[in-house]
């Protein structure tokens, strides 16, 4: 077989060599041990956690003195959406991933470029020829039938499914046989030419995981497609070498292809790169553990944690828990110092479907936020509500110190109060506030309803000394509390309370309730000074009714 005379058939137009690339991609000046890695999201407009997740990388990389890069892996045009590499930057920048290079909003930057790879079309014929000058790649004029006849075939023996052995019909034709194909134009993708052995190991590090080994490959899969774009596979190990990508970080899905990429890296004579596969975000399903996914989980997206409203570092160390063994730990152990100072290592990542747990997010993220000041709980809650809820917005803008009051109540000391652990929660929380969002979520204690409602407010109302210290307040209280009927302390009126109307709970679930709607709200005497004596008066008063 004429390998040159094959190559010049179907790349007539390719006058570049591998080593004219080798020269353009010069290897990175770096320090020691610098990582250089990547994301590399096809710009389908859904932006998933696994995009963040992987983004993990950025820390490996800045860690270590090395680069991290986007590059945009457009290769299936069908599936582009609009706007969707505007959507992937904004998401990274939202949660502070910081790219060296790669896409921007506007264009790229960094000399590894382009970072499109529907633009990188010579680069990858230029490799592609070189295979076929090497008798390591061919033209396969096979049709969708054809294919699925031998799928069907393979099926009825028993066989392994591919394009491999007799199967490979393609393979070792005769530079004639092709030429009269592409002379009556049909349709053909490239395919590399295994010598694989289905009975070899190959072992494999992986940087996560630890040394594996697969299966070498033995079919003829695509490098490149009929429209002549490769598939992920050429275009990866393509990209990844030349971009002098030293880590890939990507989802375990990828280890079933995982023998093919490297025996691209070994024929090729490129250095693989290190692997790491991260476990596949899971999450329990009734009883049983299931992968994530885009129909049925809307928290698989990443913009559902900023529509929630979700703090970033909330975020980061949530994920940062799922994801690295010793996180917890460190967070324990440093519980004011930014997720950043940790010292991400890859050999503590899980390597076995991480759980997904929205409950344990919330948990963390409300611990986080009872840690804050009260200015920054009103900064972040503003920034949100810009977004997201323009009138909370424009009231809280109206009147900053009584919301930043809200905020602060039940904040600081020793056993801070965890209401709310996102910024919508936040919202409906400290709805109550604000007489323009006060609604009654709760009725009035049965015990303290009916004719004694107005009693015990009235009392209540008539005693209200605004001045009164929180101790004084409670110390009144209790007063008005036994006057009325009712026992000071709730263990009493258990033991007997065919003695009482009710307990001290009912009448301060009362005032709750008059004041907030809700029989579950922060401190009263805490709260009304939020509201004011006015407010105050107003409310209980109309709840008299
Ligand atoms: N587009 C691929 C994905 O999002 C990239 C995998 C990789 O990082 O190589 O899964």
């Amino acid at each position: 077989m004429d390998y040159t005379a094959l190559a010049n058939l179907l790349f007539p137009d390719i006058t570049k060599t591998i080593a004219d690339y080798e020269a353009q991609y010069p290897p990175r000046d770096l320090p020691g041990g610098a990582v250089v890695t990547r994301i590399a999201p096809s710009p389908t407009g859904f932006v998933h956690l696994g995009n963040l997740y992987n983004a993990i990388g950025e820390r490996l990389a800045h860690q270590s003195g090395g680069v991290f890069y986007l590059r945009i892996e457009d290769t299936d045009q069908k599936r582009e959406v609009e706007g969707a590499v505007e959507a992937v930057i904004d998401a990274m920048t939202f949660y502070g991933v910081r790219f060296d290079e790669g896409v921007t909003k506007d264009g790229e930057t960094g000399a590894y470029g382009p970072y499109r790879q529907r633009q990188r079309r010579e680069l990858y014929q230029t490799v592609a020829k070189s295979l076929v000058l090497r008798g390591l790649a061919y033209p396969c004029f096979c049709t969708e039938d054809d294919l699925n006849a031998m799928h069907a075939a393979q099926e009825a023996a028993k066989e392994n499914y591919g394009y491999y052995g007799k199967y490979a019909v393609w393979r070792d034709r005769t530079v004639e046989e092709i030429q009269a194909e592409l002379q009556k134009g049909t349709e053909w993708v490239l395919r590399f030419h295994s010598e694989g052995d289905p009975e070899h190991m190959i072992p494999v590090l992986d940087g996560i995981r630890g040394e594996l080994k697969v299966q070498e490959n033995y079919t003829d899969f695509v490098l490149l497609k009929s429209d002549g774009i490769p598939t992920y596979h050429f275009a990866h190990v393509c990209d990844d070498h030349f971009m002098r990508t030293t880590h890939v970080i990507r989802d375990e899905s990828w280890l079933a292809t995982l023998p093919i990429h490297v025996q691209l890296f070994d024929t090729l004579g490129w250095r693989r790169p290190v692997y790491c596969h991260t476990a596949t975000l899971m999450k329990m399903d009734g009883s049983s553990k299931r992968k994530l996914s885009k129909r049925k989980d809307p928290e698989l997206a990443l913009s559902y944690y900023r529509e929630a409203g979700y703090p970033q570092e909330a975020t980061w160390l949530y994920l940062l828990t799922v994801l690295n063994s010793n996180f917890e730990e460190w967070h324990l152990a440093n519980p004011d110092a930014d997720s950043r100072e940790f010292r991400f290592s890859l050999e503590k990542m899980s390597t076995s479907g991480s759980l997904f747990d929205l409950e344990k997010l919330d948990n963390i993220a409300k611990e986080y936020l009872s840690r804050q000041t009260a200015d920054f709980v009103y900064d972040g809650l503003l920034d949100w509500a810009k977004e997201y809820d323009a009138g909370l917005a424009a009231r809280m803008a109206q009147r900053p110190d009584f919301f930043k009051a809200a905020i602060g109540v039940g904040r600081g000391g020793e056993k801070p109060r965890k209401d709310y652990g996102c910024w919508r929660d936040a919202a409906a929380f400290l709805s109550f506030y604000d007489a323009e969002t006060f609604t009654f979520t709760d009725a009035c204690p049965e015990r303290a309803d009916g004719a004694q409602r107005a009693e015990i407010l009235t009392r209540y109302l008539d005693t209200l000394r605004f001045a009164d210290t929180q101790e004084e307040w409670f110390a009144k209280v209790k007063q008005i509390t036994e006057e009325l009927g009712y026992a000071a302390q709730p263990k009493k009126y258990k033991k007997n309370p065919e003695l009482y109307k009710g307990s001290i709970v009912d009448v301060t679930n009362l005032l709750r309730v008059a004041l907030t709607g809700r029989q579950n709200a922060p401190d009263i005497w805490e709260i009304s000074h939020v509201l004011g004596e006015e407010e105050t008066r107003r409310r209980l008063t109309a709840y008299m009714a």
